[in-house]
């Protein structure tokens, strides 16, 4: 029997005659962290050679015996903008697809790189039914075996528009409401992007929150109330007003990225940093960049304009993955 945690750090009582599904990393981190790691599960003891003294408690497996376990919370953006979007993150022991924007290959390949197993994610999310969210959800099911949670007007919509193929395994949810994954509550918020049932996330772990805050619309009230919860966040950094204005994009584009239910520009982004943003932010990354009308380094200048460096700033790439992002 095994008690599994519902929050980071705490006390919990569990019995070590089998072995925890847990990510290596966080037992390790756990016992580094903490330097009270009283038990480690068997099939993880001989691999953790930074933990000094854990033969004499991991030996007696018969008992209940107290252990600390901590969950770290790790994000990768496998690619984020117009042609395509995937985040993985890792929380609580889960393993969260959220989006499936780019081939099952390059997923595939994007998470091997980093030392992840695609088929070993337990959720895959869809924000909302733009092709460069949705539409690889049918082979990351079919080849991956994935569970897909969406809503149901997202995916009404998507299978109007894109050729998903056959899906199996389903999950919906309603827009707004929590999904829970044992210790993982993944918080669904509507927003005004001109999507049928669009949705963005903060993932929470009972210790940390992550915003996954893109293809937002406009800077909506509940941003403000988001942001300052947050301890790290993926947003929207989308456009530069002056190259937009500038860019060879025809007229009623500009004017859909600009308008409420487009894009936040660089300068909506940093201003909502700005003033939403608490102390306990860890990091921002910037994310869904337009190839046209942003840079990496024009996004980052305005942004380190408005807020200084208050805290770390990184930029989601367009055609590759970031390194693993921690809380
Ligand atoms: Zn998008
Ligand atoms: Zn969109």
């Amino acid at each position: 029997m095994v008690h599994l945690p519902n929050a980071l750090g705490l006390l919990y009582e569990i019995t070590v005659n089998e072995p925890l599904q847990l990510p290596l990393v966080s037992a390790t981190h756990c016992a580094a962290e903490f330097g009270q790691l009283t038990c480690i599960p068997k099939a993880y003891r001989d691999q953790l050679t930074t933990v000094a003294d854990t033969s004499s408690t991991v030996s007696d497996c018969s008992k209940t015996i107290p252990c600390i376990m901590l969950f770290t919370m790790e994000v990768i953006a496998l690619q984020s903008g117009s042609s395509g979007n995937c985040i993985y993150v890792e929380a609580g022991g889960k393993r969260l697809l959220f989006d499936a924007g780019i081939s099952g290959i390059q997923a595939e390949s994007r998470l091997a790189m980093h030392g992840r197993e695609i088929r070993d994610v337990d959720a895959l999310i869809i924000s909302h039914d733009h092709r460069d969210h949705a539409q690889s959800m049918g082979i990351y099911q079919r080849k991956f075996g994935l569970p897909i949670y969406v809503t149901p007007a997202t995916l009404a919509v998507a299978q109007r528009k894109i050729r998903l193929g056959k899906l199996h395994d389903v999950r919906h949810f309603e827009a707004g409401t929590t999904l829970v994954l044992d210790s993982v509550r993944i918080h669904t918020i509507p927003t005004p992007h001109d999507a049928a049932d669009g949705v963005v996330f903060v993932v929470d772990d009972g210790t940390h929150k992550v915003g996954i805050l893109t293809d937002l619309g406009h800077v909506f009230d509940e941003l403000d109330e988001i942001l300052p919860q947050l301890d790290a966040v993926f947003i929207e950094s989308n456009h530069d007003l002056e190259m937009l204005a500038g860019s060879f994009y025809p007229e009623s584009l500009k004017q859909r990225i600009r308008s409420s239910r487009g894009h936040l520009s660089n300068l909506d982004a940093a201003e909502l940093l700005r003033r939403a943003a608490s102390p306990k932010l860890k990091w921002v990354c910037l994310a869904h960049l337009s190839e046209e009308s942003n840079t990496p380094e024009l996004a980052i200048e305005t942004h380190r304009r408005l807020l200084g460096d208050r805290f770390p700033v990184y930029c989601a790439s367009r055609d590759s993955a970031t390194p693993p992002l921690k809380l």
